[in-house]
């Protein structure tokens, strides 16, 4: 089957765009390689998105994914290992199987950045992980750690704090990247405590993680922290490069993309986290999905 439009990655950017593509009267296949809401599956309370105040982000992606789903867009669970142009039909590649489409949507989101540090690529998973929301309960009343100075590493340490003994809040910095009043809640919560200015050097344990090394900034003194569990919540990073033949990258991974989201090759179109862009929000991320969707559409029609 030659599908109107290929969308790759199904978070809130990639829904969007089926649901806006579909809603256009074109077929449309999404491939998604893990659940279908990406990123959003991990906040317990989103809070900032319009006239939702109470959503919860496993909610929202399904409600998203069953809005889809009835609109009857195709919906492939594997890895897009690559797109080819084959005289403006596209082939995705998933695994040992072929798709086809006239229009491609990358939306494929970002992944956790890593520490990098000794000790890290044994323990994830193993008391090492890059979401409170889906592993916290598993540290009920033990000592944890959050690292991190932004929104996430706030809202992971406050969530924690509800049924962890012990929250540490790391951070390579005194001054939070947080928004103010995420920051000031952590004053509320006297099982949290924030160590600034400290990097962690290594994760030790055997089998499991035992404790950090940490490093106060400035300094050499290295010294040693107990916790049961550690919640990297560093950032973020694209993870476009199986793309890069197909849609242009800048020089950090993003898809370079205009206010449209259209890229330079006629027919591909880029939404989501993923593109270069100034704010990476939920809300900025339907709003891209909707673009992407609409170009993918005037691009169709013209082909007709
Ligand atoms: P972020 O805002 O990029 O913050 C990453 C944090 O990790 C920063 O504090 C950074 O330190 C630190 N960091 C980066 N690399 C590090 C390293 N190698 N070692 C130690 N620390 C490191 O990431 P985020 O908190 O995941 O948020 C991503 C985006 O989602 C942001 O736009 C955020 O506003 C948004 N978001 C919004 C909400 C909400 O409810 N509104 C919730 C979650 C996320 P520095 O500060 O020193 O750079």
């Amino acid at each position: 089957m030659l599908y109107d439009v290929i969308v790759v990655g199904g978070g809130p950017a990639g829904m969007t765009a089926a649901l806006y593509a579909s809603r256009a009267g074109k077929s449309v296949l999404l491939v998604e390689a893990e659940a279908c809401g990406g990123q959003i599956l991990e906040s317990q309370k989103i809070e900032n998105y319009p006239a939702l105040p109470d959503a919860d982000g496993y909610t929202f992606a399904e409600n998203l994914k069953g809005q889809i789903t009835a609109l009857g867009v195709a919906i492939e669970n594997g890895r897009v290992g690559k797109v080819e142009d084959e005289n403006g039909t596209f082939c995705a590649h998933v695994g040992e199987k072929r798709f086809f489409g006239r229009t491609v949507i990358l939306a494929t989101g970002l992944k956790h950045r890593k520490l990098g540090v000794a000790g890290e690529a044994e323990l994830i998973g193993r008391g090492v992980s890059f979401c409170a929301t889906c592993d916290g309960m598993f540290f009920r009343r033990r000592e944890v750690a959050v690292i991190g100075g932004g929104n996430t590493a706030v809202q992971d340490a406050l969530m924690l704090s509800a049924f962890c003994s012990k929250v540490y809040l790391i951070h390579r910095r005194m001054d939070l990247r947080a928004e103010r009043h995420l920051a000031e809640r952590l004053r509320e919560h006297e099982n949290i405590e924030f160590i600034g200015d400290t990097v962690v050097r290594e994760m030790r344990g055997d089998g499991r993680l035992e404790e950090l090394v940490l490093q106060r900034v400035g300094t050499e003194n290295k010294y040693t922290l107990a916790v049961a569990g550690a919640f990297e919540a560093i950032g973020q990073l694209p993870q476009n490069e199986a793309f890069a033949s197909l849609a242009e990258l800048d020089g950090e991974g993003y898809f370079l993309a205009d206010e449209q989201c259209r890229t330079s090759h006629p027919g591909v179109f880029a939404a989501g986290d993923g593109r270069r862009k100034a704010v990476r929000q939920l809300t900025t991320a339907v709003s891209d999905g909707t673009l992407a969707a609409l170009s993918a559409v005037a691009y169709l029609d013209a082909l007709n």
